[in-house]
């Protein structure tokens, strides 16, 4: 997308309605419990007798913080109680090692994350263990382009931790800002000193982290364009390799703790698309690349690349740059993707524990993925990474007639090529700058347990 790009408020009203983020298709809401621990042990195993099995993503949720930040919708445990976290430290060794076991030695783990919550809740002692842990029961590479990641929370890592990070091997981190603004981080009861936050970046690099990647959040409380735009200016300051830019979905019915923030406080729509267009024009003109789903990159940052290649990918951590792999999901809600199926933690911290605790692995739910899913998985994932499908290809891998299969989705396609979001012929559908914007709309039309039912409406707004 070019700094040119007029913003389309009208399109963006139009098409921005509730939408997956599609992090996965089939996504969550068609897990189900029909799908257990056996199911997975079938999956893994074929996995490991493939002629050339994939090499391994780990992620690790790591669900405790010490305070509520009030627009949270992650699964968190908030508790200024160590040793609740110590007991989830112990049962996550024994899960390590019950999943270890299900994977041949010799799959290389290239991508690990530690997710939350807030992993740097633990103390460094308490991360080395459990890097250790890992790389008993997991083969984790040694190589140069792996990508080992860490979420952290500036308020909990100082200048000399973060160097202390990198020593254990973690050569990426994302840190969560949302906002510099005094007035909106205490209307989400998250107070940051901006001064520290920016000087971590600096540090982070001196660190030889490969990439600091940053989040915002735009449509919290009391944001205004104006106010919103001095928060990014400070940011571009310390110019991190991605920014993340996400949009407050303020569902109070949903997530408990948004009952704490004051609605009325929260941007009207007009605000909220003004944040948008003023963060978008500011992040460009700096030079930042839009990926797309709320993701920019400074040029010579891995996605920009990766995605000029046509080799980006999306996973649950939004987009990625590793060649496929099978990911391993370990901790309470943890989701995993092994061949053509995705499995998913037990996500009540006592039922987490309670099936480790009798020796059993902690699967709540998941799918195992039809000829259909995997197809429509393809397009969906061309849509997101490359923004670009190719029907010839969809129609030789799967032996379909596209315009045949598709006849309804091509149908309903229309209306956004007339709006300019896709061009669109007999044999390729490619995603405008203006579609960008808007990729889960277009990635919908798609999404055929969508087309089933309405279940659209307990989704997040596409802006
Ligand atoms: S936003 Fe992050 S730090 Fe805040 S409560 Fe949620 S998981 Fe914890």
């Amino acid at each position: 997308m070019s700094s040119s790009t007029s913003f389309p408020t009208e399109l963006i009203t139009k098409y921005g309605l509730a939408g997956p983020r599609y992090t996965s298709y089939p996504t969550a809401l068609q897990f189900h419990e029909g799908f257990d621990a056996e199911a997975y042990r079938r999956h893994v195993q074929f996995s490991n007798d493939e002629l050339i099995p994939r090499p391994l993503s780990l992620y690790v949720h790591l669900p405790f913080c010490r305070s509520l930040c009030y627009y949270c919708g992650c699964n968190k445990k908030v508790t200024r109680n160590e040793s609740l976290a110590g007991v989830y430290l112990q049962h996550l060794e024994r899960e390590i090692e019950m999943q270890g076991r299900m994977f041949d030695p010799d799959r290389e783990v290239i991508q690990l994350h530690f997710g939350g919550g807030t992993p740097t809740y633990h103390d460094d002692a308490q991360l080395q263990d459990l890097i250790g842990q890992l790389s008993r029961h997991f083969f984790l590479s040694r190589a140069e382009n792996r990508e080992f990641s860490i979420e952290i929370d500036p308020r909990t890592v100082d200048n000399e931790r973060i160097v202390r990070l990198a020593d254990m091997g973690f050569n990426r981190v994302s840190m969560g800002i949302q906002d510099f603004d005094p007035a909106v981080q205490k209307a989400v009861n998250r107070v940051q000193d901006e001064e520290s936050t920016l000087g971590l970046i600096a540090a982070a690099r001196e660190a030889s982290f490969k990439s600091v990647s940053v989040d915002l959040i735009y449509g919290l409380p009391l944001q205004t364009a104006e106010s919103f735009e001095t928060t990014i200016e400070s940011l571009l300051t310390a110019r991190p390799n991605r920014i993340s830019v996400y949009n407050y979905a303020h569902l109070p019915n949903l997530f408990r703790a948004q009952r704490m923030i004051n609605t009325e406080e929260v941007p009207a729509p007009e605000v909220r698309l003004q944040l948008l267009d003023s963060t978008i024009t500011k992040l460009v003109d700096a030079g930042y690349v839009y990926i797309g789903m709320d993701h920019f990159a400074l040029p010579d940052d891995e996605l920009c690349i990766a995605m000029n290649e046509g080799t980006l990918q999306r996973n649950f951590q939004g987009y990625s740059t590793c060649r496929t792999t099978d990911l391993v999901g370990v901790g309470v809600s943890a989701i995993g993707k092994v061949g053509d199926s995705f499995v998913q933690n037990r996500k009540d911290i006592h039922d987490w524990q309670a099936d480790i605790d009798h020796g059993d692995l902690p699967v709540w739910r998941g799918i195992g993925l039809s000829g259909e899913d995997r197809l429509r998985r393809g397009i969906i994932s061309a849509i997101m990474c490359q923004g670009h499908v190719s029907f010839g290809e969809f129609e030789r891998k799967y032996g379909i007639e596209f315009s045949d299969h598709f006849a309804l989705e091509v149908e309903s396609l229309k209306p956004l090529q007339d709006d300019g979001l896709i061009e669109m012929d007999e044999q390729t559908l490619d995603v405008t700058p203006t579609g960008v914007l808007l990729l889960r709309a277009i990635a919908m039309k798609f999404d055929e347990y969508l087309l089933k039912d309405a279940k659209g409406k307990s989704y997040s707004k596409v802006i």
